[in-house]
């Protein structure tokens, strides 16, 4: 099991239910992700804007974009359907928070609807620090940051670029913004009380040395877990990685990344290996998506 004995009990009443944080939840509770921010502020290197934030799910996959409203529809129709739903998520398919109305309504809606439902959101983390606040107000506790690494010489050969402020930025300089927003948005969101999951995309060649020195840092933040999930190029070959031939991770590689972040973190954080790479519409539980 990835729950420890030393973790609090506040935060263990927290994740118990939650399918991803807590490995021995995720048979046992349904989660369902509402696919209503179809925009993103970044470029990422293996993305093609074509198909989901591959930051949370596996490319190949549309996942239909919902207005709001429709989103709070699918939610009550699947909550009258699965009596063990216990965490609505938006994870895409761009950023939920470059999508900032379309993601505060969709959760609004389903807080005034239900107290006891666990709201949950996956970013790239360059807005995370504007709307922190907002999100907690509305009572959001998980939240998962794709901080794929701590250098901004390696970002700069996985992002082409941000947008920021009105403005684009690329190379080192846009990998420096971001990580900088990625940082004060996981110190605040921790300082805040919630639980942070920080997803890192393995990119072999690229990013797979920085794997230490990523889990180091979250340790050091107090980030919760560190989900570790591998590059998938699409089929098509769409996207700039795919293009330059960088390759998938092999099953050892992802083994010994996860191996490398686990002597990293320690005993205060984990290492997430039950991650299902879920589509930005996913219904279920993570063994067992259906379609609704
Ligand atoms: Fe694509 Fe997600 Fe990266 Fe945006 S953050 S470019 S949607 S992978
Ligand atoms: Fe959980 Fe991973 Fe699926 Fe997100 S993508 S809902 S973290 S299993």
């Amino acid at each position: 099991t990835i729950l420890k004995p030393e973790l609090k009990d506040s935060i263990k009443e927290r994740i118990k239910d939650h399918p991803c944080f807590c490995e021995k939840a995720h048979t046992k509770y349904s989660r369902m992700h509402l696919a209503v921010a179809p925009k993103c502020n970044i470029q990422c290197n293996y993305c093609n804007r074509k198909f989901d934030c591959v930051n949370e799910s596996r490319p190949g996959v549309t996942s239909k974009v919902l207005t709001p409203e429709e989103a709070f529809e699918r939610f009550k129709c699947v909550k009258s359907k699965i009596n063990d739903l216990t965490v609505v998520g938006i994870a895409g398919p761009g950023d939920p928070l470059a999508n900032i109305e379309n993601t505060m309504k969709t959760f609004e809606l389903i807080r005034n609807y239900s107290n006891n439902i666990r709201l949950c959101l996956s970013t790239n983390g360059l807005m995370l620090p504007y709307y922190i606040k907002d999100l907690v107000k509305l009572g959001v506790e998980h939240i998962t940051i794709t901080i794929n690494t701590v250098d901004e010489k390696i970002g700069s050969k996985i992002y082409r670029f941000i947008k920021f402020n009105g403005k684009t930025y690329k190379g080192v300089e846009a990998s420096e913004i971001l990580y900088d927003r990625q940082l004060e948005g996981l110190r605040m969101a921790v300082s805040m009380g919630l639980i942070v999951k920080i997803n890192t995309v393995l990119i072999p060649g690229i990013n797979d040395a920085n794997i230490p020195d990523i889990s180091r840092m979250i340790k050091r933040e107090g980030g919760f877990i560190h989900n570790i999930i591998p590059l998938i190029n699409p089929a098509d070959n769409s996207t700039y990685f795919a293009k330059e031939k960088v390759r998938e991770p092999e099953a050892k590689e992802i083994e010994f990344a996860r191996f490398q972040a686990t002597l990293e973190l320690g005993s205060i954080s984990m290492v997430m290996k039950h991650c299902k790479q879920c589509r930005a519409d996913a219904v279920g539980k993570l063994n067992e998506d259906y379609e609704i």
